[in-house]
């Protein structure tokens, strides 16, 4: 199946049933063929990629995961937004930390005219216009016209994850429908925009509903997809779900790999906390991408691991068109401000100061 598939050929859902039966210790076979997929489609490079949270919590939705949601007791309390200044020294500590990609995202269910032309907007397009890092958003739902109004500020992808199956979706989201999330990434699709659309594994779904909406992101034509794991957050109805093994993360990265072959493959939030030391076999079992730094309210690891994991597997990342890349030594120690209230988000990275390792959560 691995060379019809290196051969160019797009597998169906037959095929993709046989992949998730591959079991035990046969699962390193999969993953060796999912790595030599990524290898002929994605070529020996990587990429990172970075977000911040620019508005958190306050949210009027209800998904279970999310610790940002104003139905939930989590240790979000109420909305707090970052300066400009933060934001801005946010996209250029990315760009020199090798993120190729800069994400603004905000808590909500979609962006008002007014959020965008005087606040997101007009910082967007100095990301864009510095050229150091691909200015991204994660705003939520889109129109026509918050869609174009993004792709004239310079942004040319968003992010906007389907997060599971149709069929699996009415039990994570009740406020609003899955179809609102297809329209909002064919509307970007059709104003220009690439689109970066995933979902959160590990929520109770069942492996139907994992093709379902892996193929339905094929059928979009997604360029990028975020694979997140979830992360249980305290507070959420989805508090005591049970992490997934590192093998069965593993195992859905290759399973993806096999269906999506071109696409840039990204994992996301959950690789410390479900992968632990497994997380540099992620791009073995064919992920060609991830995220680097902090994560929207919990803490990554540090830019440096990062590095280090991906030049001891013989691999290197692409920058963003060849901007500038800090020698590792002079790379900014990461450190973190806080939003407003008992919640302390990390996001900026400063250069001055050093990182404490002790206010380090455990994520246990
Ligand atoms: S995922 Fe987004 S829309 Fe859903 S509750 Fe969280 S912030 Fe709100």
């Amino acid at each position: 199946m691995a060379e019809r598939v290196l051969g160019g050929e797009l597998i169906g859902r037959q095929d993709a049933q046989r992949l998730i039966e591959v079991t035990g210790d046969d699962l390193p076979d999969l993953f060796y063929w999912a790595n030599k997929i990524r290898i002929g489609f994605k070529g020996r490079k990587i990429r990172f990629c970075a977000i911040v949270a620019a508005k958190v919590g306050g949210c009027s939705e209800d998904c279970k995961f999310c610790a940002q949601s104003s139905h939930y007791q989590t240790a979000v309390e109420g909305q707090s937004k970052l300066t400009d200044q933060q934001i801005l020294d946010s996209a250029e500590h990315a760009g020199l930390v090798g993120a190729d990609s800069f994400g603004i995202v905000n808590s909500g269910r979609g962006p008002t005219r007014q959020e965008l032309e005087t606040w997101i907007g007009p910082l967007l397009q100095k990301i864009a216009k510095q050229g150091k890092t691909r200015a991204c958003a994660t705003l939520g739902a889109l129109t026509p016209e918050t869609a174009s109004f993004l792709y004239e500020s310079g942004v040319r992808r968003v992010n906007h994850n389907l997060e599971t199956s149709e069929r699996f979706y009415p039990e994570i989201v009740s406020t609003h429908p899955y179809s609102e999330r297809l329209n909002t990434l064919k509307t970007a699709k059709q104003a220009g925009l690439s689109l970066c659309s995933g979902g959160i594994f590990g929520m109770g779904e069942s492996w139907q509903d994992r093709l379902d909406m892996v193929f339905t992101l094929r059928d979009l034509g997604v360029d990028v997809m975020p694979i997140n794991f979830l992360n249980a957050i305290a507070g959420t109805p989805l508090s005591g779900q049970e992490k997934l093994a590192p093998m069965e993360c593993l195992k859905i990265i290759s399973v993806c790999r096999f269906i999506f072959p071109g696409v840039e493959l990204k994992v996301a939030g959950g690789r410390e906390v479900c992968l632990r030391d497994l997380q540099s076999w992620i791009f073995f079992a064919g992920a060609d991408s991830t995220m680097i730094g902090n994560y929207l309210t919990t803490y990554g690891r540090t830019p440096e691991l990062d590095h280090q994991m991906v030049r001891d597997l013989g691999l290197s990342w692409d920058v963003y068109e060849d901007g500038p890349v800090a020698p590792s030594s002079e790379h900014p120690k990461i450190s973190r401000v806080s939003h407003t209230g008992k919640f302390n988000i990390p996001i900026v990275y400063e250069s001055e100061v050093a990182v404490d390792e002790s206010v380090l959560p455990t994520h246990a």
